[in-house]
């Protein structure tokens, strides 16, 4: 029995039409040819492995490097009637086994395996007897160095699919990947002329804006306090950090939880839950919260913190709005932050996997991520523009929805100024740090200034005419051209960078762009349209029900249904089994098993008097 991958798509997930770029992967793979796919989160990766898993004989491999997100979409696959399983590291011996023997016998179309699994006899045996038809590649930008989570394991994909003894398609997939990265998947996985499919990585719908906030506390307080009643994510860099802004935000009256490794795993899930199941507005976080969370309604994501590089930003960003409504991605960055960025990548831990010179390499290449992602923060174009290029995406230098681009930009010679700070640094021996410096260009008497009797030098108040403000945006541009330089270590000082001697000399023209005045945010194209009236209140109550039934079985809201297959439920109110089945996410599996309870709640609602 065999079907087509449209039926396949409609029995089991529920959805009438495959989305751009999907049928495409999906016709590649199910013709034998290989297939790279780039498509950004939330644009339905998974569904091209899992159509062709179901209409190919024999089993599909899944090759993931998250365990939890594994787990995650076995559930889900098994609630869609899909026979699934996992094999990693967080089965006992004795379930492995047992998980294994079933395998043998046939019973599962998909597995999800972690790649450490491959170098290990007992599955190679496995899988020299069994019938794979299809292994997919999940998150494959981990076989690259280029990329921002390598994982060496991923190298020994291509020898352990050689040595299968027939060679099973090939599907990689990935939400982002620079050029270089890109070639590396290509090549260490030893691709066949892949059809290569990228859907382009750009989310409409996300808003982008950086802030320089000189008390980020306030600053997260007043954004998080405006956003009341919506649900949102902060992330911190550190553990520390996590439990410091919790702490903060709770005793000012949000309601917040918080995530991280060093929680008790009880603990971790609970508040992982109270936020997945809306008991809990605001989730602060490290980065090691998120993966395979496919919560759709997080209308923001603040980064208390700079990230070490442009792909775990926009991973982290990119977890807001995934329903496609408007949902903002603010980043409160301060120099401290790249600092301490630099440090962790000094001070990482070893990998014991790998030698010597490939640890020096991947620490350049983490610190030239980071310069990357500190540009983000520092530069006046496009914020959407400088990610997508940096993505190797071509982009319009106007998105009209980021900060740098509602406000408006001038163009101003700061030559003079400039002339006036590099004498200051050098007056004063390159002792100083940014915010000194300022103040006694500014001509002001704090504490500092007496103390080291900056008021004493010439340069002492000849830039009375800027605030202190306009005077440290100054220098962060002299940084940003490197005519000065911040040396290293804890506090930071200002010294010469090559060019100071050059823009001494005079002659050299040194343009700043700084901001202007406002202009409104243009209205971008959204997908997902806002409920209200009625719909509203009935998309209540089938959260409310998607709820209990959730939690009668131990599994997150979302694998019941997602927000948007609700959302449709509430408009369309089918009133049969016929109409519950038409609505998009209802596959056979789950209409049998809550078609009754779902059709029960909307009929109640349609006559609240009782019928
Ligand atoms: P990714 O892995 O690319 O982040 P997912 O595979 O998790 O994305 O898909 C995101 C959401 O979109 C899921 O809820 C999925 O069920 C839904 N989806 C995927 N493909 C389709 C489709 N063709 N029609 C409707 N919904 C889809
Ligand atoms: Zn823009």
């Amino acid at each position: 029995m065999t079907m087509t991958k449209e039926e396949a798509l409609k029995t089991y997930f529920g959805y009438d039409a495959f989305r751009g770029g999907q049928a495409e992967i999906v016709d590649a793979l199910l013709a034998g040819r290989d297939a790279l796919a780039i498509m950004p989160t939330g644009a339905g990766k998974s569904i091209c492995y899992q159509v062709p898993a179901l209409v190919l004989p024999g089993i599909t491999l899944v090759i993931s490097p998250l365990v939890s997100l594994m787990r995650d979409q076995v559930t889900q696959l098994v609630q869609m009637g899909v026979p699934a399983a996992f094999l990693n590291s967080t089965l006992t011996y004795r379930q492995y086994l047992l998980a294994l023997s079933r395998a043998k016998e046939g019973r599962y179309k998909i597995i999800y395996v972690a790649p450490e699994r491959l170098e290990t006899e007992g599955f190679q045996a496995f899988a020299r007897e069994a019938e794979i038809s299809l292994v997919a590649v999940d998150e494959a930008h981990c076989i690259s160095q280029w990329g921002q989570d390598f994982r060496p394991s991923y190298l020994g994909i291509p020898a352990f699919v050689d040595a299968l003894p027939r060679r099973p398609v090939l599907g990689a997939f990935t939400a982002t990947a620079t050029p270089e990265v890109r070639d590396d998947i290509q090549h260490l996985l030893a691709l066949e002329s892949p059809q290569v499919v990228t859907t382009g990585s750009d989310r409409e719908n996300l808003y982008f804006e950086v802030r320089h906030p000189t008390d980020k506390r306030a600053e997260l307080l007043e954004l998080v306090e405006s956003r009341r009643g919506k649900c949102g994510i902060v992330y911190c860099a550190t553990r520390k950090t996590v439990e410091e802004v919790c702490s903060f935000l709770r005793e000012r009256g949000v309601d917040a939880t918080r995530y991280h490794a060093g929680l008790e795993p009880e603990e971790r899930q609970k508040n992982q839950e109270d936020f997945l199941y809306d008991r809990t507005a605001v989730m602060v976080a490290t980065n090691a919260f998120g993966m395979g969370i496919d919560k759709s309604d997080v209308r923001y994501v603040i980064h208390y913190n700079m990230p070490k590089d442009v792909e775990s930003y926009y991973q982290e960003a990119g977890r807001a709005g995934r329903d496609g409504a408007p949902s903002s991605c603010i980043l409160l960055f301060s120099g401290q932050d790249v600092r301490t960025a630099e440090f962790l990548i000094d001070h990482s831990e070893p990998r014991e996997e790998l030698d010597q010179r490939t640890a020096e390499q991947l620490r350049e290449r983490d610190l030239q991520r980071l310069r990357r992602m500190t540009g983000y923060c520092r530069t006046r174009r496009c914020l959407r523009q400088y990610i997508l290029g940096y993505f190797g995406e071509q982009a319009p230098d106007y998105c009209g929805a980021c900060y740098n681009c509602i406000h408006n930009f001038e163009e101003v010679e700061v030559g003079p100024e400039a002339r006036a700070i590099i004498r200051c640094v050098a007056e004063t021996g390159e002792h100083f740090g940014v915010n000194v410096i300022a103040e006694a260009l500014c001509g002001a008497q704090t504490e500092k200034v007496r103390k080291y009797h900056m008021d004493q030098e010439r340069s002492y108040g000849t830039l009375e005419a800027f605030t202190q403000k306009e005077v440290q945006e100054r220098i962060r541009f002299l940084l940003d051209e490197g005519i000065l330089v911040l040396s290293p270590g804890q506090y930071p000082v200002l010294r010469l960078g090559g060019r100071a001697e050059a823009v001494m000399e005079g002659g050299v023209s040194l343009r700043m762009r700084t901001v202007k005045e406002t202009r409104p945010a243009l209205a971008r194209r959204t997908t997902a349209a806002e409920l209200d009236g009625p719909a509203a209140e009935l998309f209540g109550r089938l959260r409310a029900l998607r709820a209990s039934l959730a939690r009668r079985q131990g599994v997150p809201a979302y694998v019941v249904f997602t927000d948007k297959t609700l959302r449709e439920l509430a408009l369309a109110r089918p009133a049969t089994m016929a109409q519950f089945r038409a609505v998009s996410g209802v596959g056979t599996a789950k209409a049998e098993r809550y078609g009754e309870a779902f059709l029960a709640e909307i009929a109640a609602f349609e006559t609240p008097w009782g019928g």
